[in-house]
Formats: C-alpha cells, structure tokens, sequence
C-alpha cells in the first residue's frame, strides 16, 4: 500500500473468540477480557484493539506477528485486512 493509506483497523471478533478452545485462545481471552474492563466496554460484538496489542500478543504466542496474524485469521477471530498492518510493520 501506499505511504498516504491508514493503517488497517484490527478488530477482534468477541463471539467467533469466545467459540475458540482456551487451549488455543486462553492468553487472547484473557487480554480482551482486560482491554473491555480498562475500558468498561462490556457489550460489544467487537472489539477494536491498538496496533502495539498485535505485538504484545506476539510475544505472548511466542510466534511473529504475522504468524500469529494467519492464525488468529483462521480462527475467524480477526478480520483479514489486518494482514496489511503486519506486512507493513514486520522486522
Ligand atoms: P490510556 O492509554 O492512558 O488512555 C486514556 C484514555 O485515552 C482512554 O480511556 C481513551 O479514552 C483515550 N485513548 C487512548 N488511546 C486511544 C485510542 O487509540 N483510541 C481512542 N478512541 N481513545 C484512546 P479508556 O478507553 O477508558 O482506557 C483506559 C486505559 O485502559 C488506557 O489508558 C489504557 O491503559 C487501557 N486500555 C484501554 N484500551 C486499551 C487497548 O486497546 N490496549 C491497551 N494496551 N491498553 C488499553
Ligand atoms: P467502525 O470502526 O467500522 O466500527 C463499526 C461498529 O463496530 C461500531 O459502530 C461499533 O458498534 C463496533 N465496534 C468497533 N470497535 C468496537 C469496540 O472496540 N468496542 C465496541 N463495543 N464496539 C466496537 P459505532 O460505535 O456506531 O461506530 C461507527 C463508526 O464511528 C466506526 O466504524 C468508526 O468509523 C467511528 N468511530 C466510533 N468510535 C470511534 C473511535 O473511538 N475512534 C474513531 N476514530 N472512530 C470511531
Ligand atoms: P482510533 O480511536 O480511531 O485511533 C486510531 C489511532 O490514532 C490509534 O491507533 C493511535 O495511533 C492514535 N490515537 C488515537 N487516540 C490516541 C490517544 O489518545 N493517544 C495516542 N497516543 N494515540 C491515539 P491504535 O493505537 O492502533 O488504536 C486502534 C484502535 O483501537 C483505536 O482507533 C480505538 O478504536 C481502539 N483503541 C485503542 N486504544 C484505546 C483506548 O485506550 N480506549 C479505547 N476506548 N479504544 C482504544
């Protein structure tokens, strides 16, 4: 994308996240729970979370953000056009 294009928004899917086993989606379910209580935002069907979120779950995963990104987009837990914010920002 071009350098004038904003960043894509990413966006968890709080109804898809909740369907996950928590083998797999515990740590993610933990740090949105956090997130909608810092926020007192408890009723939405989404959430909207900030780039820097992407890379702290990365660590979390113990995988690269992109990586990570493929999975949580399998999941259908984060939408698509997220893979734009890793592609820009990988190291
Ligand atoms: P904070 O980072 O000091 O932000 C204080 C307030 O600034 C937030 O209160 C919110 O009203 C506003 N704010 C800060 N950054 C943004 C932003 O990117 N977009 C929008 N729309 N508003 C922003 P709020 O929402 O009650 O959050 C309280 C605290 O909870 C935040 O303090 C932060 O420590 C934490 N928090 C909330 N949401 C997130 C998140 O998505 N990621 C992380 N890492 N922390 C969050
Ligand atoms: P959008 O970003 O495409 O979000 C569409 C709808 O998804 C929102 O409608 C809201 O129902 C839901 N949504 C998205 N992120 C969150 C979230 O973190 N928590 C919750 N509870 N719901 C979320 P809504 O609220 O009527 O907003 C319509 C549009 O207004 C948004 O479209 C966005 O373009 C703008 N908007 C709303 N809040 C903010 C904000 O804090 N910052 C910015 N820049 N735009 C906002
Ligand atoms: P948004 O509200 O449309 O904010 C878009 C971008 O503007 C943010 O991307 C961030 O780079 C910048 N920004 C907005 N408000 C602030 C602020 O108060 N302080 C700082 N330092 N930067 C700000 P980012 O961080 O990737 O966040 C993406 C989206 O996640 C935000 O879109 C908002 O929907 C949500 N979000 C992130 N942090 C918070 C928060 O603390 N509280 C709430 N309510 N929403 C948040």
């Amino acid at each position: 994308g071009g350098a004038a294009e904003p960043p894509p928004r990413l966006v968890l899917d709080l109804e898809r996240l909740a369907q996950v086993p928590s083998e797999k989606a515990g740590p993610l379910q933990r740090y949105a729970a956090t997130i909608q209580s810092q926020r007192g935002d408890y009723n939405g069907k989404v959430l909207s979370i900030r780039q820097d979120d992407l890379r702290t779950l990365a660590v979390i995963y113990d995988q690269s953000p992109s990586i990570l990104t493929e999975q949580l987009i399998s999941w259908g837990v984060l939408n698509p056009d997220a893979r734009r914010a890793v592609r820009e920002d990988d190291s």
